[in-house]
Formats: C-alpha cells, sequence, structure tokens
C-alpha cells in the first residue's frame, strides 16, 4: 500500500465539500503566502478561498477531476484551515461520502 500515491491525489473531495476562511493576514497583500487572487476578503480580518461557499462548493484553487486526480494549484501556498485539514479524519470522511468515494483506510500513510 505504502507505494501506492497518496489518496488525496485521486480525491480532491474536502476542497469540493466545506467552507474554507482564514485571517486576512495569511493573503499575499498582509505579507503571508496565499495568493490574493484565489480568496475574498470578507471583513477586516476574515477571508475565504473563492468558490467554497458556492452550491455546490469548489475551491477555485482546486484543478482536475474530483475523484480521479485532483489536485490544490497553490499547494505550498494554501492556507492553513488545509495545512491543517487530516486526511483519514472524520472531515475527511464525510468528504469523501458527499461525493460518493469509499472511506479511506490504512491510514496513517
Ligand atoms: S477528502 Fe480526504 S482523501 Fe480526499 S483530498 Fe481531502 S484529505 Fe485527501
Ligand atoms: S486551497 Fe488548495 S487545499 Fe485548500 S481548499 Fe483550495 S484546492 Fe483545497
Amino acid at each position: 500500500m505504502k507505494d501506492e500515491p497518496h489518496p488525496c491525489l485521486r480525491c480532491g473531495a474536502c476542497c469540493a465539500s466545506f467552507r474554507v476562511d482564514f485571517s486576512v493576514e495569511e493573503l499575499n497583500q498582509h505579507g503571508g503566502p496565499v495568493p490574493d487572487g484565489v480568496a475574498v476578503e470578507l471583513t477586516g480580518t476574515l477571508s475565504r478561498m473563492r468558490g467554497t461557499d458556492h452550491q455546490p462548493p469548489r475551491c477555485a484553487a482546486l484543478t482536475g477531476t474530483l475523484g480521479q486526480a485532483a489536485r490544490c494549484g497553490i499547494y505550498e501556498w494554501r492556507p492553513s484551515p488545509c495545512r491543517e485539514f487530516e486526511a483519514g479524519s472524520d472531515a475527511c470522511q464525510r468528504a469523501r461520502h458527499r461525493h460518493g468515494l469509499a472511506p479511506l483506510a490504512d491510514f496513517p500513510w
């Protein structure tokens, strides 16, 4: 199993399931890593990944085909909620279920 690609590379479900909100200080314009163009500044303190509050949600930075070959287009610069999101967590499994993908097993990878 360990030689297989990480399951997130064939998934992307969490990037098309939840609102992704984070501090404006993580935006480029405030000295942070997240490119300004893929986020919306909601208030003076809060920003949101563009597309994550759409119905259905899909982050503007997600590229590829969900459930087949999906990846984050700003992986190195993604905001803290994405860095903290754990593959195999309850939220991960809920996102996969929402998109008709089987639960992850055999964690940690
Ligand atoms: S839903 Fe889980 S398996 Fe899918 S990309 Fe997100 S963390 Fe990875
Ligand atoms: S920034 Fe990247 S990891 Fe975060 S929700 Fe968007 S596509 Fe997913």
